[in-house]
């Protein structure tokens, strides 16, 4: 058994909404295909991932750097004992091979890629959904039969009213949400008041909404923001400042009463440990937001949740960022607390495929092998043809 090639592709985006910092034109990400000679029905085995939104595509390390590991390795050495599977932590190691510690920005983002195309193939050499091998392999066979959802919108738009925002989120409510984010620090913190309290007319109350300043607030604003939001009770005050600023967190944490959130822009076990030594969040309140494919894959998310064990923080604590397939099959196999979707932006990489439905604001479970990216026929197309 082995690897017969590995592919990477830089793909646009195609999308026009911003976040409180920067818009969405230029962006684009790497889609990665990990060809086995594992043949099923006619067919050799492939792994696939993509390295989640907003993040840029990484195609000159994967091409330059890590790919190569991959194929230069003895066969037999990225298999699992039996040899009659690879081994995700066995490739994790070739990959952080004459790697040096720290600087994980730097790498994590290729490495996760990599590494969740690879636990593509594990599941369907099982032939297995993902989040069922993932519950064998780390949580004791328990798995999730439907996973919480909420939706990852309210982006800013060029010339959007706030009727726009209103049939953007009955839109959601519509297809079988309850509970919706949206982004905050883009505009006057008197009109992203105005904002919430739009969303808040349409759904149930505080604790369906959650928002996201991108980490585009400065202390004075990330403090009036806190105090703002504070009587809205909201579900979660997401990404004030940036995560490195451990300070502000915690100041943050002495004054905001309700759930604080950030992850997304951590680089593994190392930085959620720093930042949860210093930041002083709190367990069974504020929530962790890692994303497995841009800090270093699956096999550290793990880890992430071993460390958040450890310190108060259970499955009920992360909220897995990047609304896509891969994040959902991690919520259901590894017990964590819900997953984010992108229904309508980020074109073909938005959406869970036609094999999941939506309902009471639980998505249902793919059950193709893998992670069913052959069911998500537009992106389908473009990972098939690199192959
Ligand atoms: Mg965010």
């Amino acid at each position: 058994m082995k690897i017969k090639k590995i592919l990477e592709l830089t793909v646009p985006i195609h999308s026009t909404q911003r976040n409180s910092r920067f818009d969405f034109s230029k962006m684009n990400t790497s889609v990665v295909a990990v060809v086995s000679d594992v043949i099923r029905n006619g067919k050799p085995l492939v792994g696939y991932a993509f390295n989640s939104f907003g993040r840029y595509g990484c195609g000159a390390l994967l091409r330059e750097r890590f790919i190569p590991k991959i194929l230069d390795a003895p066969a037999e050495s990225l298999l699992n004992e039996a040899q009659d599977n690879f081994d995700a932590a066995k490739i994790m190691n070739c990959l952080l091979a004459r790697e040096r510690a720290g600087g994980h920005a730097e790498r994590c983002i290729p490495l996760g890629t990599l590494e969740v195309a690879f636990w593509d193939l594990i599941a369907k050499i099982q032939d297995r959904p993902l989040y069922l091998t993932l519950a064998d392999f780390f949580n004791n066979g328990k798995a999730l039969d439907k996973v919480p959802c909420y939706v990852g919108g309210g982006w800013y738009f060029p010339g959007q009213t706030s009727d726009d925002l209103r049939q953007e989120i009955l839109k959601y409510l519509d297809d079988g949400y309850e509970m919706v984010k949206i982004k905050i620090g883009g505009l006057s913190m008197a009109e992203d008041v105005s904002r919430i309290e739009t969303v808040l007319s349409v759904v149930n109350a505080g604790h369906y909404l959650a928002v996201d300043a991108t980490c585009g607030l400065d202390r004075t604003r990330a403090l009036a923001y806190a105090k703002a939001l504070k009587p809205f009770a909201l579900r979660w005050y997401e990404e004030p400042c940036d995560p490195m600023d451990f300070e502000l967190y915690r100041e943050l944490t002495e004054i905001y009463p309700h759930a604080i959130a950030t992850g997304e822009n951590l680089s593994g076990e190392r930085e959620l440990q720093n930042f949860l030594r210093y930041s002083k969040f709190r367990p069974d309140l504020d929530i962790i937001q890692v994303d497995p494919p841009l800090s270093y894959g699956i096999g550290e998310y793990v880890k992430m949740m071993q460390l958040g064990k450890t310190l108060g923080f259970g499955g009920g604590s992360f909220f897995p960022h990047g609304g896509n397939l891969m994040c959902l099959h991690v919520v259901a196999g590894l017990g964590a607390a819900a997953c984010e979707a992108y229904t309508g932006v980020f074109g073909i990489f938005g959406g869970f495929g036609d094999e999941v439905r939506i309902e009471s604001g639980y998505a249902s479970l793919p059950q193709s092998p893998g992670i069913g990216f052959e069911r998500q026929p537009q992106l389908f197309e473009i990972m098939k043809s690199m192959v």
